[in-house]
């Protein structure tokens, strides 16, 4: 079987209530992941 490598598609984006940005991203596959960013700490570089 040939590596199977996540592509992370962005599904959107929530504001957590830290205020942080909460974002949403999967892969075809299924795979699913949730990445937070401390916005006081500077913008998320993927924007
Ligand atoms: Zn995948």
């Amino acid at each position: 079987m040939s590596m199977h490598v996540h592509v992370r598609l962005t599904d959107g984006y929530a504001v957590t209530e830290d205020g942080q940005l909460l974002e949403h991203s999967s892969c075809h596959c299924g795979a699913s992941w949730e990445k937070t960013y401390r916005v006081d700490e500077g913008k998320p570089e993927s924007i």
